[in-house]
């Protein structure tokens, strides 16, 4: 059998999740807009598994806890994310953090729909961008999308990452 390379043929690059939320967790839409979106820019969402857990608020404590390793990322549907910044406790709708090359997410079960999307990207290797167009803009609107050219990094950082 014969192969023709008339197009380049890129390594799908696939971004495992697992999940854990608490029960009636409504993620559905984050997820549907996550791999819609991710998809567009070459970039696959997959989720490995579902896990249901208690509610809890994400701190500095917890978020010690929450030590899987896995080539899974997990991602923790949180009530709050509590974090101390410059001295005073600070309330955020999701976080992405790295811990021994290790990364988490977490998203506020009150966050708005781009929010998992947004930290993903963070995962990915992307920064903030001030468009609010954009997903990686803190203050963005309704229906943000990425750029090519953060595409081709969040990429090209697969073919960086150990996995
Ligand atoms: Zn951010």
């Amino acid at each position: 059998m014969s192969c023709v390379h008339t197009q380049p043929h890129p390594r799908p690059f696939i971004f495992h999740v697992t999940v854990y939320a608490p029960a009636g967790t409504d993620y559905e839409d984050d997820f549907a807009f996550a791999i819609k979106t991710f998809a567009e820019h070459g970039v696959e969402v997959r989720v490995d598994a579902t896990h249901e857990i208690d509610a809890i608020v994400l701190d500095h404590a917890m978020q010690k806890k929450l030590h899987k390793p896995s080539y899974s990322t997990p991602v923790y549907y949180v009530e709050t994310v509590v974090l101390r910044e410059d001295g005073e406790d600070k309330e955020f709708n999701g976080l992405q953090w790295k811990r021994m090359g290790q990364s988490f997410i977490a998203v506020s079960t009150n966050a708005r729909t781009s929010t998992l999307s947004h930290e993903i990207g963070h995962a990915l290797g992307l920064g903030h961008f001030d468009a609010k167009t954009n997903i990686m803009c803190a203050k963005r609107g309704d229906k943000p999308g990425f750029t090519p050219w953060q595409g081709k990094l969040m990429r090209r950082g697969n073919l960086l990452s150990p996995r």
